[in-house]
């Protein structure tokens, strides 16, 4: 497998991949790894995540850069991403304990009967994963598993396969046993390999036509499945809002990580009474961004990580919205120079006739229509199959809540947009998937209830 820096075309290095033979052998390692691993002590466990948030916190420069180099992450987001994965680590230090301890639910007075509920790991878990955001979407899924006694076949997708392996480096020096974290080294061909093996639980991030194909592989197993999808997340901007910290808020929703985050801003609707003000602020909040080498801390738009498939992608929805009628305010192409940029893309008099407002963009591409009401604005934003975040700007906390309690989604933001909160559940709808990571769901996502049913024999 090749892997290449998006911001130059330039190979890296070149690494094996994994096959079916050695996939199957990790499969059978990390069975019997998984046995001793679940029955070493909790504490010892913590001790190993606790070395692990150590080392990472030890090389967040080198491991942003090697980030950077093969994804095109701007360095300073790549920095942050390091940092904050930290506190998600905390979180699951301090809150793992409580979710682990068995709960006597009923003890009889003379003591005769007790009924009792325990909770065991799932076993061996094949986790595949994305690229946007290696270390959240990582940690999100194998810290979790690992403190609560599974084992991990973690596969890193193809355009962060340095990171992923970093990543399993740091954790063998921490002390998890090799074969409880196995990387699993390749791209869509691999994945499908992995999920193909007998292990006790499927975790996926990413598309959701990826997570169409696991989801038909795995389904006459009857196994866990979780799965953490895209979105096409809404605005909506109301009359009576602060233009200029929502202009600002929402430029950055829309562009950070060059549009690239699975709860980016993709489509935002802005009340007409504000609209022509909101756009002059919008146009020029884009066109201050710095686009150009992700390795320069003052660059806030990079390469694309995907490459040639992802600029057609946006090609073609750019191309279609421009013939139906959209305006292009800004940006509209692949930029002129070496490496996978593409210019950050404002549209206007766009429909939900149009790819650019129905599928995921995914990239610095933003389609931004005016509303009259609040009704309309509702309407527009519930035209999705996908169910991920939705937002509401306005200074009325009321009106902001009653809008959003009609959305059918898993997160929603008042006045803030592309936030993940370690504390809270991290889930979609629909399209944008099944299941829960963070908060004590994402923990109870790895455990299996055990019922104890336990009666003393009459003496
Ligand atoms: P992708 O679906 O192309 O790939 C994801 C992973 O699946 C990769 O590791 C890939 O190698 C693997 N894969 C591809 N085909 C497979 C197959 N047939 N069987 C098994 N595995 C296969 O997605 P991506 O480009 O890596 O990530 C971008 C997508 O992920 C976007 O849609 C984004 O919104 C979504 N995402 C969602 C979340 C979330 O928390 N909801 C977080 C990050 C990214």
């Amino acid at each position: 497998m090749q892997v290449t820096n998006p911001a130059s075309g330039e190979l890296l290095v070149e690494i094996a991949e994994d096959t079916p033979a050695s996939i199957a052998e990790k499969l059978v390692q990390a069975r019997e790894a998984q046995r001793a691993w679940a029955r070493t002590p909790l504490e010892e466990r913590m001790g190993c995540i606790r070395r692990f948030r150590a080392r990472v916190e030890e090389r967040t420069p080198e491991l942003a850069r090697t980030l950077t180099t093969e994804m095109g992450k701007p360095i300073t987001q790549s920095l942050n991403e390091l940092r904050a994965v930290l506190d998600r680590l905390d979180f699951f230090l301090e809150r793992v304990p409580a979710e682990l301890e068995a709960e006597v639910v009923l003890r009889s007075k003379d003591g005769g009967l007790e009924e009792r509920i325990a909770h065991e790991p799932l076993g061996v878990i094949a986790n595949v994963s994305a690229w946007n955001y290696p270390y959240f979407v990582g940690t999100n899924v194998f810290i979790p598993a690992l403190l609560s006694g599974n084992a991990v076949m973690y596969k890193p997708s193809e355009l962060s396969t340095l990171s992923g392996l970093e990543i399993a480096r740091a954790l063998r020096e921490s002390g998890v046993p090799a074969d409880a974290f196995s990387p699993i080294i390749g791209g869509g061909e691999v994945g499908s390999e992995l999920v193909r093996q007998p292990v006790d639980a499927v975790f996926f991030t990413g598309s959701y036509a990826t997570g169409q194909k696991i989801a038909a592989a795995v389904a006459p197993r009857l196994i866990k499945l979780q799965l953490e999808l895209g979105g096409k997340d809404p605005v909506y901007v109301a009359d009576d809002v602060d233009i200029d910290v929502a202009v600002t808020s929402l430029a950055d929703g829309a562009f950070y990580n060059t549009g690239q985050s699975c709860c980016a801003v993709e489509r935002i609707y802005v009340h007409s009474a504000i609209w022509q003000r909101f756009m002059d602020g919008f146009v020029s909040a884009v066109r201050s961004f710095r686009v150009g080498d992700p390795m320069d801390e003052s660059t806030y738009i990079g390469p694309l990580a995907r490459q040639k498939a992802q600029i057609l992608h946006l090609s073609a929805q750019v191309d279609d919205a421009r013939a139906a009628g959209a305006s292009v305010l800004l940006g509209g192409e692949r930029l002129n120079r070496p490496g996978y940029f593409f210019a950050p893309t404002v549209l206007t008099e766009v429909t939900h006739s149009m790819r650019v407002m129905t599928e995921e963009t995914f990239g610095p591409v933003i389609g931004i229509m005016k509303v009259d009401s609040d009704e309309e604005a509702l309407r527009l934003m519930n035209d999705t199959e996908y169910g991920l975040t939705a937002a509401v700007y306005s200074t009325d906390r009321g009106r902001a809540e009653a809008i959003l309690r009609e959305l059918s989604v898993g997160t929603a933001y008042w006045n803030c947009c592309d936030r993940v909160s370690p504390r809270l559940p991290w889930s979609g709808r629909r399209h944008s998937g099944i299941g829960c990571t963070l908060s004590t769901y994402g923990i109870e996502a790895f455990l299996a209830p055990k019922a104890w049913h336990l009666k003393r024999p009459r003496s």
